[in-house]
Formats: structure tokens, sequence, C-alpha cells
């Protein structure tokens, strides 16, 4: 195992239908201990920890979401070759081989939707025993960890529509609680300057891990969905930077928030398919944060228009193919320089991370 995740890498290795994963664990002299769990479920663990962090990262929770799924295997190959000292402890998971070997985004169920004990709830399918093994990582993870000083869990993601901006956050739901400043100069550092906060509990993998283990925890979205070898991985060099910086640095560093780079959203309502005759009015490729203004029909439920108002606000996640009941779309608002200062508050130069 050892050495076909050496010289083949993490991919190809789960690529391969003829290798079995196996459960193993070597070590990588004078760096770390790697142990193979579950197929895609691989612990480091530091010799020299300096318990800062407890990291975990995710990558293809949706399998066809190729360039995260890349910058974890480069990651992981400079650990293996003795090339990236690791001072802290992470779990990498890659969500869903099944669906990644398969080119899907999904095998029946959205996994990103079956956390939170959410995969108990539903008629068991492949992604429902995987959330299962996920959250039990998760969990086992944290729980040896108790020593560090926090705990961050990045789940990397690719979207499947272009984007006003390419590359955006969702901050999970804090229950009330302060948003962090220090990570949102964070963030910003690894070129994430859109950030949507959330504003209702969901079954996401990041809330699961914000609200189940207290951790900094963020669905990242870094461009859009693309075969393997097709990536720009050089539009995510700074995300890798700072999966590296923080998996091998001793200490954190500091960050300041530049305000003048936010570009904030709250959700200002949920559009949700009423009725089975629904209709979306705009095309079906709509980038995600288009604006609509006052007055725009953005949508047409049963034939009753769905008109913005108090505008603008910003379209994401469209989708008109779901069930009765379920979200068709999010609207969102941008935040103003007030609002953003308002959250910033004191820490606006203390960032640190
Ligand atoms: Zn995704």
């Amino acid at each position: 195992m050892q050495s076909q995740l050496t010289e083949l890498g993490l991919i190809a290795s789960l690529l391969r239908l003829d290798a079995s994963w196996e459960q193993c664990s070597f070590e990588i002299p004078g760096s770390c201990i790697v142990q193979c769990l579950d197929e895609g479920c691989i612990e480091i663990t530091a010799m020299q920890n300096s318990k800062q962090r407890a990291l975990v990262y995710s990558a293809g929770v949706h399998g066809n979401e190729t360039a995260p799924i890349e910058l974890l295997d480069q990651l992981l190959s400079l650990v293996l070759r003795g090339e990236l000292i690791p001072h802290q402890n992470l779990l990498l998971l890659i969500g869903n081989p099944e669906a990644m070997r398969l080119g899907c985004r999904e095998l029946g169920t959205n996994l990103n939707r079956l956390f939170c004990g959410a995969h108990k709830r539903l008629d068991v399918d492949g992604e429902h025993v995987r959330a299962q093994i996920l959250e039990r990582h998760v969990a086992d993870f944290y729980t040896s960890n108790t020593g560090s000083v926090e705990r961050i869990h990045l789940d990397l993601h690719t979207a499947i529509r272009d984007s006003k901006f390419a590359k955006f956050v969702v901050y999970p739901f804090t229950h009330g609680e302060a948003l962090d400043a220090n990570s949102l100069a964070w963030l910003q550092a690894c070129e994430l300057d859109c950030v949507l906060f959330s504003n209702t509990p969901t079954t996401t993998f990041s809330y699961h891990s914000a609200r189940t283990h207290g951790a900094r925890a963020f669905t990242i979205e870094l461009g859009k969905v693309n075969d393997f070898g097709e990536n720009d991985l050089t539009s995510m060099s700074a995300m890798f930077e700072q999966l590296k910086y923080l998996l091998s640095a001793e200490t954190s560093q500091q960050h300041s928030l530049v305000l003048e780079r936010c570009h904030w959203f709250e959700v200002s309502e949920t559009l949700v398919k009423a009725q089975a005759q629904f209709e979306l009015c705009f095309s079906v490729d709509l980038a995600n944060f288009t604006q609509f203004e006052n007055g725009d029909v953005i949508a047409l439920q049963a034939d009753e228009p769905v008109i913005i108002s108090d505008g603008p606000k910003a379209v994401i996640f469209p989708n008109a193919n779901v069930a009765v009941g379920q979200r068709a779309a999010l609207l969102v608002k941008k935040m103003d320089s007030e609002k953003i200062r308002l959250i910033a508050g004191d820490q606006l130069k203390l960032g640190k991370f």
C-alpha cells in the first residue's frame, strides 16, 4: 500500500479497480506515521506535533469535483516523499471514491446533505453508508486530538456552474455566535474574498464539524468542475500554500482582513419549489451570484411570478429540477461595508490562523 500510494499517488490508487485498498500503517522516517483507514481515508500523525491544530481536509464529497482531489493528492505526495514534514495531525478524506471512479457527482444521494446523522433518516444507499464512515473517522480523529489548540475542517469543492466569483466560501450557520474575524482573514490569505454566511442549520459536512465538534469548518468552492488533468491548479495556489502551511508550520501566522476585498453575502431568502409546475425565468447555465434588480421576475410558481423586492439580490445554486418542497435557489444580498465593519470589529488586524 505504501509503495502504491507513493509511486502511483492517491488518485491513481483509488481509480485502479484492480488494486484493493488495504488498511495499514507505515512510517515516514523523521516525519510522521501514515495510517490508511477505510478507502480514501488517511490519517497522518506528526512525530513532532506542536498541537496547534487538528486538521481535517476533505475533497471529492461530490465524486466529479476533481481539482480539490488533485490538491490533496499533491499534498499527500509531498508528505510521502518526505518533502513536507507535518507538525500537526491531519485526517485526509476523499469523500466519495465510488462516485469518483464513475466520474459522477453522486451515486444516488447528495452526500453533502447526509451529515449530522441525516444518513440515518433515509433509505440506505452507498452515500448513506459513506456519510456514517466519514462522521466516525472525524469523531475519532478529533477525540484523539483533544490536546490540540483548535480544530479545523476544510471541505473542498468545485461548482457545477460558472460563478461571478470563481472561488467562494460557505460559512456555516453559527447559531448566533459571533463570526470569527480570524478565520475570515485567513480565508482572504487563500484568495477567498467571497463569503456566503448561512442563516440556517444544514446537514453539510462542514456544518457537521462546526456544530458537532466545534471546528472552524468551511465549505470552500474553488472553481468549476473539470476532468482529472484538466484543472488549472495554479488558480488555487494560494489555497494549496495554506493547506501545506497549516500542516507543516509549528506555530500560527498573522493575517489582516482587508475590508476593500470583502465580498460578503448573507442569505436573504430561500426560493422553495412550492408547486410541481415551477419554472426559473433565466438561462439554465446562469452563473452563481448573478444579480437581479427590484421588479425582475426570476421564477414562476404555477404561473404566479416570483418578483425581486428589497433588492438587488443575487441568485446562487439555482435548480428547478428538485422535488416539490425543496430549495430551488438561494437569494442572497451583499453586505455593505458598515455591516462588514461591525462583524470584523476590533479583530480587524488580529487575524491569526
Ligand atoms: Zn461539491
